[in-house]
């Protein structure tokens, strides 16, 4: 069976830490990683700020069974994006600019003259500042943006590096980067639902299935529509089928 391999999020912004955005791209990303295989320990966000941004990388970096870590937003070419300095300073490389990223720019910048929206058809000096990479860093295309993605290789682990937008996010996320991601193990997941369900009410058969499957983990989810929800994951899908049985049994649902 395929090892579990974690991933850590980074999110970068100063909006997101004073609640202007909602970090609606750790939650996306949380998604797609856990179905790949690569569940996520921590979604941490920081400001715009290099020291910040580096430090979350070192702890991630720090950490030996990470084997890969998103960092996304703080790409663009305004001065309080400084996600791709910071990424180079965590991994000690120096920055240059990168042919393809600077091709991908100076393709962006012409069609959007050719269709009026700006002056010049040659990038401007913040346009070439998305050019910058870490040596080393391979690009992602971004066939919905100006920034393009980066992806540093090493041995065991990558660092992939996405702009904010969430619709460039996603697109360069399902496109460029989830296909060269090494297959993760799966878990499976089921879920029981119980309207009007009492939460304390079920710390008993939850520990119970615990004990009896140590190898699911079982969670309990209160939602708005006064439901229940009860959810049952693990690596090994008979022993989640085992655990569920265990939960119907003792207490079936409406
Ligand atoms: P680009 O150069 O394409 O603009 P960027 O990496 O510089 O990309 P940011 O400037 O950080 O992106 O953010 C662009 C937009 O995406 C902003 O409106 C920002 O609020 C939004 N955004 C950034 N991070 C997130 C996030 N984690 N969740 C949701 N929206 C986000
Ligand atoms: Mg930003």
């Amino acid at each position: 069976m395929a090892e579990p391999r974690p991933s850590v999020v980074i999110a970068v912004g100063d909006e997101l830490l004073d609640g202007h955005t909602q970090d609606t791209n750790s939650a996306w990303l949380a998604g797609r990683l856990a179905e790949l295989g690569h569940p996520a320990r921590r979604l941490e966000a920081v400001g715009d700020d290099e020291e910040a941004i580096v430090g979350a990388l070192l702890r991630a970096l720090g950490e030996p069974e990470v084997e890969l870590i998103l960092v996304c937003g703080g790409l663009g070419p305004t001065p309080d994006d400084r996600t791709i300095e910071a990424v180079a300073a965590a991994l000690d490389l120096p920055l240059h600019d990168h042919p393809d990223a600077l091709a991908h720019i100076r393709g962006v910048v012409a069609r959007m003259h050719a269709a009026g929206w700006v002056d010049s058809p040659e990038p401007a000096p913040p346009n070439l500042r998305m050019a910058r990479a870490p040596l080393g860093a391979e690009v992602l295309e971004n066939r919905r943006g100006m920034a393009v993605g980066q992806l540093l290789r090493g041995d065991r682990r990558m660092v992939a590096v996405l702009p904010g937008v969430p619709r460039e996010l996603r697109t360069i996320f399902d496109e460029s980067l989830a296909p060269r991601l090494a297959p993760g193990a799966l878990r499976v997941t089921v879920e029981v639902r119980y309207p009007g369900g009492i939460e304390a009410e079920f710390a008993p058969i939850m520990e119970a299935i615990s004990a009896a499957h140590p190898g699911v983990r079982v969670g309990s989810y209160p939602q708005e529509t006064r439901e229940l929800l009860l959810r049952l994951s693990g690596p090994d899908a008979t022993e989640v089928e085992a655990a569920e049985a265990m939960l119907r049994r003792q207490r079936p649902p409406a």
